[in-house]
């Protein structure tokens, strides 16, 4: 079983399940493999801090792996990416593997990978040169593959709504299907496999802990305070679960660890929990209303499905609540919106390779002027003069993550209001998330930059001040990210440059605005114009 950076786990994992069936089938060992391409983390923008949590993970799987007496092989490479398929089948060719399984990665360079592996393995056995053995690659990181469900014409979605709608009808008429754990356990190796000549040393294999090119920033600072943050092990996600489907919101408790703010069981979860609570929760910054599994679902520590088991089990109809009328069909929306940005790259492979969706916008926009690059680098810092787009980057420095209001907020603040290319924002959230994923992240900043599939219309563009008053009224999460303005009174908070003179704001530490929201919102619109009638 070849591991890939999604599908981390044992529970619920299709290629692993499946490749452990075959091995008890054949009476074979299973062994598992995990590459770390560096050249596919450099290129895809991989963040360290989701790199040391890929890791730490590894080294936990490893043990529960060695319990079962299946040896888990990393194999890092440092050398040009294209070599991966060859160093894979040279890999299994030496171990006399008679099968490989794994999980599809949807993306385009991963999809080139695996079609190359199917290539050389085809050629090995018309020539009877290299590796022959079987590969089977499986669906798994998405509820409903892409694909599954397409337009009454027969094309894939671009509109979320009646994609949603679908998804949900799938889920709906296949529940037993869906709601019925339909991946089985691993199974142990005999245990003879420790003394097997080439797979017992396996055994002794360490999991790096860094890899180069790759370190955390802040070193040994950061990598305790990523793992008090993320934690990885037994039951971690199991508590996550709980916390979100059983426990009250935590009203600005949970700034400093998310996952450690822990809240009241409540006596009637299916309403007053915080998936209960969702659907007014999750549009606060200032309140503990979200689940914070992203990191665990896009390296796939959980499995999507059970994500929607557990909703549904939650709210005990006959039918998976997808609707905007209850917490927990209002949470499942959310999920399917991963599937939805699955399902694009896959039908649009252009989003993979740095391009929009709509083709109006392919080259078109004119995009500013950033001389030195100051605005963008304001921007990543959080010092734009903006208290809640600099108290939603300050957070992503610190904690890898950031609230979806908040990434919609400094997404728009980016591609519009300082008319930065998108992509620079995509790239830098790649390279800061814990939870980076390709889909999810370049869906997120296309919808915001009004380049993507059922974006954001252009000319809707976020006032940062009103934003901020709607998501962080009381200006609490702006009085933990940005203590320069603690002391601030009232909706000053949300818009110091509105009410305060320059030397107040100054002498406060903080920073006049890098632009005018009013002329900017101006200017995009215009220059949005431009660009479709140029197409
Ligand atoms: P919850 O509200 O509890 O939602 C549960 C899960 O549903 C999330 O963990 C996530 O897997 C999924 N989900 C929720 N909202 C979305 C969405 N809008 N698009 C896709 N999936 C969603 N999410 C990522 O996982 N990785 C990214 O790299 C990423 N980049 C983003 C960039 C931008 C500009 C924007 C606007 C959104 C991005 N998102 C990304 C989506 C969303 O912000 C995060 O999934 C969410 O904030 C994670 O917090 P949570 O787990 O508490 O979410």
């Amino acid at each position: 079983y070849w591991s890939r950076n999604k599908d981390l786990r044992l529970d619920d994992n299709t290629a692993l399940s499946y490749a452990s069936a075959v091995a008890q089938d054949l009476h074979l060992p299973l062994v598992v493999l995990h590459i770390f391409s560096l050249g596919d983390y450099k290129s895809h923008d991989r963040s360290p801090r989701r790199i040391d949590f890929q890791l730490r993970q590894l080294a936990y799987l490893q043990k529960e792996l060695a319990k079962l007496d299946i040896p888990l092989f990393t194999i890092t490479h440092e050398g040009n990416r294209k070599e991966v398929p060859a160093l894979v089948c040279d890999k299994l060719d030496e171990w006399r593997a008679t099968g490989l399984y794994a999980n599809i990665e949807y993306e385009v360079d991963e999809l080139r990978r695996d079609t190359e592996i199917l290539e050389r393995t085809k050629k090995a056995r018309e020539t009877g040169k290299g590796w022959q053995g079987q590969v089977e690659l499986m669906r798994d990181f998405c509820i409903v593959a892409p694909g599954q469900v397409l337009t009454k014409q027969g094309k894939p979605y671009s509109v979320y709504s009646p994609y949603q709608r679908s998804w949900l009808a799938e889920i709906n008429s296949h529940l037993a299907d869906y709601m019925h754990k339909q991946n089985g356990p691993v199974v142990a190796n005999a245990s003879s496999v420790r003394d097997h000549a080439v797979l017992g040393p396996m055994f002794a294999h360490e999991i790096p802990t860094s890899l180069a090119g790759f370190e955390l920033e802040g070193g040994d600072d950061e990598a305790a305070r990523m793992r008090k943050l993320w934690p990885v092990g037994e039951g971690v996600v199991d508590g996550i679960m709980r916390r979100f489907l059983r426990t009250k919101m935590q009203p600005a408790k949970f700034f400093e660890a998310p996952l450690e703010s822990e809240g009241n069981e409540v006596d009637d979860p299916k309403k007053k929990s915080k998936i209960g609570e969702y659907c007014e929760g999750r549009n606060r910054v200032d309140w503990d209303g979200t689940s914070h599994i992203s990191p665990y679902l896009a390296a796939g520590l959980i499995s999507p499905r059970e994500c929607i088991r557990q909703a549904f089990k939650l709210a005990g109809g006959k039918e998976l609540p997808g609707g905007r009328d209850t917490g927990i069909g209002m949470w499942v929306q959310e999920i399917a919106w991963r599937d939805f940005y699955q399902a694009v790259l896959v039908a649009w492979p252009r989003v993979c390779m740095s391009r929009p969706y709509n083709l109006k916008y392919d080259g078109t926009v004119d995009w500013a002027e950033d001389a030195g690059g100051e605005k963008l680098k304001a921007w990543k810092e959080g010092r734009t003069g903006f208290p809640i787009v600099d108290a939603a980057m300050r957070s992503l420095k610190e904690q890898g993550y950031m609230h979806n209001r908040c990434r919609m907020i400094v997404a728009s603040f980016l591609s519009k209001d300082l008319l930065i290319d998108w992509r620079e924002g995509e790239k830098f959230f790649m390279q800061s998330l814990i939870d980076g994923d390709l889909g999810s992240n370049n869906g997120g900043w296309q919808w915001s930059a009004s380049t993507g599939c059922d974006p954001q219309p252009y000319f809707r563009i976020f006032n940062p001040a009103s934003q901020s008053e709607k998501v962080d009224p009381e200006g609490e999460y702006i009085r933990h990210w940005v203590p320069e303005l603690r002391k601030l009174k009232g909706k000053t908070i949300h818009d110091p440059a509105a009410k305060l003179t320059k030397k107040q704001i100054l002498d406060m530490g903080y920073v006049m605005p890098i632009v005018d929201h009013a002329k900017a919102r101006t200017t995009a619109i215009e220059k949005y114009k431009e660009a479709a009638a140029r197409a």
